[in-house]
């Protein structure tokens, strides 16, 4: 399986205060219909080569709505065209700020066989929004509406809830908040990567972000018949409780074997957080296919599990679901990927202190 970052656009109309895409002060681009063609045509010969292969293609910004109905018009003609056979085994997603979003867009998204959306929302004023002045009222007002649109034709959104300094003050407030927002609504709750330095004091420590987690933790688990699709918890909960793996790319310890990321140029890296700090870079999709590039990808990252293991992560009882977190932690830190992430102390601290006590596991981490 195959999970393609294709960031169309590298234009948006929201200027959120945490957007890596935005500080990496990149040069506003779309992706040409020429270059998409390109794309359409790899994903094809990707899927050929094995009948168990699958794509999910995520449409990444930027904004990637920006581009209008019509852009995906032509999506959809090039993919019937170019995958006619294949198309079954292509699940498409888009990850969005949903302002945008109009009747106009449906019947291609739809035909293109888009499902569901991903956003990003929150109550904070001045965090998310448009213009210099970050209008979260305005960009919330659009975000719903768009939301409301979506349902109304039954395709799903899920959100992102960015945990900032600002998060700490009434974890449990904000939760219900968010619980509330949409009965069985799924969320996530990342926390910020600063990468402004303007921006430095939204910025939490590993360590409050364990606590505002663990602050949260018990009262999800009494409530969860209601609240299952919030994250990390449920994903914690199904991995040590029910044994299940089901592991995000941060957690998996091979994302370099599935994901990749598609610039408007057709540059590929790693992921989206990769191509924005320019490391990772896999080549172009011009005159790179799909399996080469995830072959470069797991030869950079070859050994790195079992560096781990044996080094820096040696007898933690978590490794099975940690793996010792993004590669990209390790570079920024130490130029290499064969550290543990910094985020492991989050991990350490909410295990210990809160998730293991709660559900009566014993792990020793
Ligand atoms: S490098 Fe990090 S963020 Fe990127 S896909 Fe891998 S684990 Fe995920
Ligand atoms: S919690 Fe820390 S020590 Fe344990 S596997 Fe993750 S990164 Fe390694």
């Amino acid at each position: 399986m195959a999970t393609l970052i294709v960031k169309c656009t590298t234009r948006c109309n929201s200027n959120c205060i945490y957007c890596e895409a935005i500080h990496a002060k990149h040069v506003c681009k779309d992706m040409s219909l020429q270059l998409l063609e390109m794309v359409f045509a790899r994903i094809d010969e990707y899927l050929r080569a094995g009948s168990e292969r699958t794509v999910t293609f995520t449409w990444h910004g930027g904004e990637p709505l920006l581009l209008g109905a019509d852009y995906y018009r032509a999506a959809r003609d090039v993919q019937d065209r170019l995958c006619a056979d294949t198309k079954p085994r292509i699940r498409h997603c888009m990850q969005s700020n949903l302002t945008l979003l109009n009747e106009q867009f449906i019947a291609p998204l739809k035909q293109l066989g888009l499902t569901s959306f991903g956003s990003s929302y929150g109550p904070e004023l001045h965090v998310r929004g448009f213009g210099a002045n970050r209008d979260s009222i305005a960009y919330n007002r659009a975000l719903f509406r768009g939301a409301a649109i979506a349902e109304r034709n039954g395709m799903g959104w899920g959100f992102i809830y960015v945990v900032t300094k600002q998060s700490l003050a009434d974890p449990i407030g904000l939760f219900n908040l968010l619980a509330n927002l949409r009965p069985g609504q799924s969320f996530s709750m990342n926390p910020v990567i600063v990468t402004d330095e303007r921006n430095r004091d939204l910025a939490i420590t590993p360590a409050e972000y364990a606590d505002f987690l663990g602050a949260l933790f018990p009262y999800w688990l009494r409530h969860r018949d209601r609240f299952s699709e919030v994250q990390p918890f449920e994903s914690y909960y199904q991995n040590i409780v029910h044994g299940k793996r089901h592991l995000g790319c941060v957690d998996s310890g091979q994302c370099h074997g599935h994901h990749l990321n598609i610039d408007p140029d057709g540059g590929l890296s790693q992921c989206g957080r990769s191509e924005e700090r320019g490391i990772m870079n896999w080549g172009s999709i011009i005159d790179t296919s799909i399996d080469e590039a995830l072959a470069r990808g797991r030869e950079a990252m070859s050994g790195r599990v079992d560096v781990l293991r044996d080094g820096e992560c040696r007898g933690c009882g978590a490794f099975s679901i940690c793996h010792g977190g993004c590669p990209i932690d390790s570079f920024l830190s130490w130029s290499d990927y064969a550290h543990k992430s910094h985020w492991c102390e989050t991990r350490k601290r909410f295990l210990k202190q809160y998730f293991l006590p709660a559900v009566g596991v014993e792990m020793a981490v």
